[in-house]
């Protein structure tokens, strides 16, 4: 089946008559059990719940894996480092990845004894580190920088290496690249962005190949209560129906705003993996069916770059990326991130590109 086909269908009961083509959500706190809990498929709220299941079944079909989803990306990405990591190991981090990882491994994990190494995630410089590592983390495209590695090779030097390799997919999405298909022992996302694509929640979920990594994300889970609530998932799983139209829509319009962007001279250091002669360009169309949603530019200052947010219309100054509406923000005011005062990082949505290019350039004219 093909991709739009599957995002519709995938983690769907069989229908029955007289029963809603959509099951509605499940709330519960706990479930009739009596005897041996074991024996009881749904027993405690904080274990399983159907519209969880429903929507990891419907994720583990596009990902060609199992899967679980957590309350947030970073209680998916927490469940795979503390699942993978003991004291004593290494993991080999990209220097630009989503700020809040290399906060929670320099903050959390390396206080537990995990040695941390970093490298950038372009031409897979994160390999020359990996010689007795036992996780090499990669994000790609990366968050905000934009990078691209390449996974397929990247899995097959760590694997030589008895090196796991766990990707954070968040930027691109399942439909956008699939990592357990490039050999990726754990595929990790943030649906609070493009994935679920509605800026209305905040989840995250792993894709594993092989089943033992499941069971131990499963304990910590359960240990740790990192549970989503099953409205949350209800959306999301509502809104995977039109990931690919999304994905699809957004991958055209960041197309023709990048090349927009690239006709201004007050503008500098457009980076989109989707424009032909980007750094990104040659993997990212070979790994890639979507470019996604983001896109980054530079203004020559702060200053310009505020006042260009502050004259959009259309566009929206927030946080975060994905989502129907387009949004934009200047990366540097969280700090964190090596990036330029003037850079700014767009989310485009799912509007008519013509009415986004203009906004844009009433916006930029007006600076
Ligand atoms: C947002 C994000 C996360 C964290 O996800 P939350 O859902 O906010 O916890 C992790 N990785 C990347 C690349 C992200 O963009």
């Amino acid at each position: 089946m093909k991709p739009a086909t599957q995002v519709i269908h995938a983690g769907r009961h069989p229908r029955q008559q007289g029963e809603p083509l959509a099951s509605g959500v499940t709330f519960a706190g706990t479930y009739a059990a009596s005897g041996d809990p074991a024996k009881v498929k749904y027993n405690y709220g904080r274990y399983h719940n159907p519209t969880w299941s429903a929507f990891e079944q419907a994720l583990g079909e596009l990902e060609g894996g199992s899967v679980l989803c957590f309350a947030s990306g970073m209680a998916a990405i927490t469940a795979v480092l503390d699942s993978a990591l003991q004291p004593g190991d290494v993991i080999v981090l990209p220097e630009d990845s989503y700020y809040t990882a290399r906060l929670l491994a320099d903050g959390v994990f390396s206080r537990m004894g995990v040695t941390i190494r970093k490298a950038p995630t372009a031409e897979n410089r994160q390999l020359s580190l990996i010689h007795g590592a036992r996780l090499l983390w990669l994000e790609t495209p990366s968050n905000p920088g934009l990078a691209v590695c390449d996974v397929a090779a990247a899995v097959e030097a760590a694997h030589r290496h008895g090196t796991l390799v766990a990707v954070d997919n968040t930027t691109a999405t399942v439909l956008g690249q699939n990592p357990v298909a490039f050999g990726a022992d754990f595929s990790v996302s943030s649906d609070t962005k493009a994935l679920t694509g509605h800026s209305d929640l905040v989840l995250g979920h792993v894709a594993v190949r092989d089943k033992k990594w499941n069971e131990k994300l499963q304990a910590f889970r359960n240990l740790t209560g990192a549970i989503p609530g099953p409205m949350e998932v209800w959306l999301a799983h509502r809104s995977l129906g039109t990931l690919e139209m999304r994905l699809e829509r957004q991958t055209r319009n960041a197309l023709a705003l990048a090349e927009y962007l690239r006709t201004r001279d007050d503008v500098a250091a457009v980076r989109y993996p989707g424009l032909p002669d980007d750094p990104a360009y040659a993997i990212a169309v070979q790994q890639m069916r979507f470019f996604g949603p983001v896109l980054t530019f530079t203004l020559r200052n702060q200053e310009l770059a505020e006042r260009f947010l502050a004259n959009c219309k259309l566009v929206v100054e927030a946080t975060s990326f994905g989502g129907l509406h387009t949004t934009a923000e200047r990366r540097g005011r969280w700090g964190g991130d090596k990036v330029p005062d003037g850079f700014i990082r767009v989310s485009v949505g799912c509007e008519d590109a013509a009415d986004i290019v203009a906004d844009f350039a009433a916006a930029l004219d007006a600076v």
